[in-house]
């Protein structure tokens, strides 16, 4: 195991108490190590920004505060949330579907760029601002045909989405633009895909964000030299140990913006998922183990209800096993050896399935399951109050304190 891994295991054994353990942790100083990495591998043209609806969690935010340009949000409550606790940390402001009182909030807390999403949206824009006497930085978020770029198994472009503008329509929104001055256009957002996990596929989807930005920029004569190149890094969840190649794909980003001259252009990268999701671990403790039809079930405490994970990516979600030796009762205990598990929680739907059929050397009730790739779209997409079972611990292991003071 990794230092990380053993001080998680330490932490999910010493947060065990009368009650079956039920606990999301969090490693917070691999986390800063591995922003701090991400943030100093890309060219000095480019910038980090966090998507912040993978994980809004304070003591996260926090963590990465030094290391990220700045946090994307994706709603008037995000940008309340990230206002309250970082004022003066660059904001940017993407999403469909953005109210009147959240465009405003936006134009009130200098937001640096607002990413529009429609020409309705730029109207609505452009209105509010001459009303509040203020002047509106935007991006237009484009969704367009991908050339002969692999799509993933979640995509937000390259074909018809609710998300960006059609490509299509842009003549149309750049001469709306050029009669209102109280929009400035300063560059193009693309968002297409999520779960990339080929360092070189995304590669060449950047290639084809650059050559289309120079050519629109060339086309229309516009005054732009700033691009967002969206999240969308994946996790390989299926198989943990072939992860999307990242210094593959910096070295390789290094060497696009010189040979496609993007040197002079701001580039803004937003990941969510490939920031977080490595830092967190949800862990269960085993309440019990049966066999049904011939299959194994470990049933968890916990569930769906809290990582929503497994399910919402339909994936068998990778764990490893904390043993516990402590065993209560005057009866023996039930475990498994040498077979494969179903992990379910305890939600009445059979819909509340963690992992299928993997293989577990043993398993007792009363160990402990501790899924890792926790920590993006996890507790925050989960329907946490679905049969009002208590909220998990949230356990942040900060790096400056040993294990022991985590457990509170
Ligand atoms: C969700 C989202 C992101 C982050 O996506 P990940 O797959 O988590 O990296 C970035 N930009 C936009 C516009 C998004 O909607």
């Amino acid at each position: 195991m990794t230092l990380s891994l053993t001080r998680v295991a330490e932490t999910a054994l010493l947060a065990c108490g009368d009650e079956p353990l039920c606990a999301y942790i969090y490693d917070l100083d691999a986390l800063a190590k591995h922003a701090a990495a991400l943030a100093a591998s890309l060219p000095d043209n480019c910038e980090l920004f966090y998507a912040v609806k993978a994980n809004s969690d304070l003591p996260i935010l926090q963590t990465l505060a030094p290391h990220v340009r700045g946090f994307e949000v994706a709603s008037g409550g995000e940008l309340d949330w990230i206002r309250r606790h970082f004022p003066d940390a660059p904001v940017i402001f993407g999403g469909p579907g953005k109210l009147d009182s959240e465009l405003a909030a936006a134009l009130e807390s200098g937001v640096e760029l607002l990413h529009v999403e429609s020409l309705l949206e730029l109207r609505r824009l452009a209105w509010l601002a001459r009303s509040m006497n203020k002047q509106a930085d935007v991006l237009l978020r484009i969704n367009l045909a991908l050339d002969g770029v692999p799509a993933t198994t979640l995509t937000m472009g390259g074909r018809a989405t609710p998300f960006g503008i059609d490509a299509g329509r842009l003549p149309e929104c750049l001469t709306w633009l050029a009669r209102h001055p109280e929009i400035r256009l300063h560059g193009f957002h693309f968002h297409l895909m999520s779960h990339q996990l080929d360092a070189g596929a995304h590669l060449a989807l950047l290639r084809q964000y650059f050559r289309q930005t120079r050519q629109w920029q060339e086309q229309f004569g516009l005054t732009i030299n700033r691009l967002n190149v969206g999240g969308g890094i994946g996790i390989n969840y299926r198989e943990p140990g072939r992860q999307f190649d990242w210094n593959a794909f910096s070295n390789g980003l290094a060497v696009l913006v010189e040979s496609e001259n993007m040197q002079d252009w701001r580039i803004r990268f937003e990941p969510g998922r490939y920031l977080t999701a490595a830092c967190g671990y949800y862990a269960m403790q085993v309440l019990d183990i049966k066999q049904c039809f011939g299959r194994y079930f470990a049933v968890g405490r916990g569930g769906t209800h809290h990582f929503r994970t497994p399910y919402a990516q339909g994936h068998s979600h990778p764990f490893f096993i904390v043993p516990r030796e402590h065993w209560p009762y005057p009866f023996p205990r039930p475990g498994v050896e040498q077979a494969e598990i179903t992990v379910v929680g305890q939600l009445c739907t059979p819909k509340d399935v963690l992992a299928v059929n993997a293989p577990v050397e043993r398993l007792r009730v009363g160990d402990l399951l501790v899924f890792s790739y926790a920590g993006a779209y996890a507790w925050h997409i989960s329907h946490h109050d679905f049969l009002r079972h208590p909220h998990p611990r949230h356990i942040y292991l900060d790096p400056q304190e040993p294990v022991h003071a985590a457990n509170q």
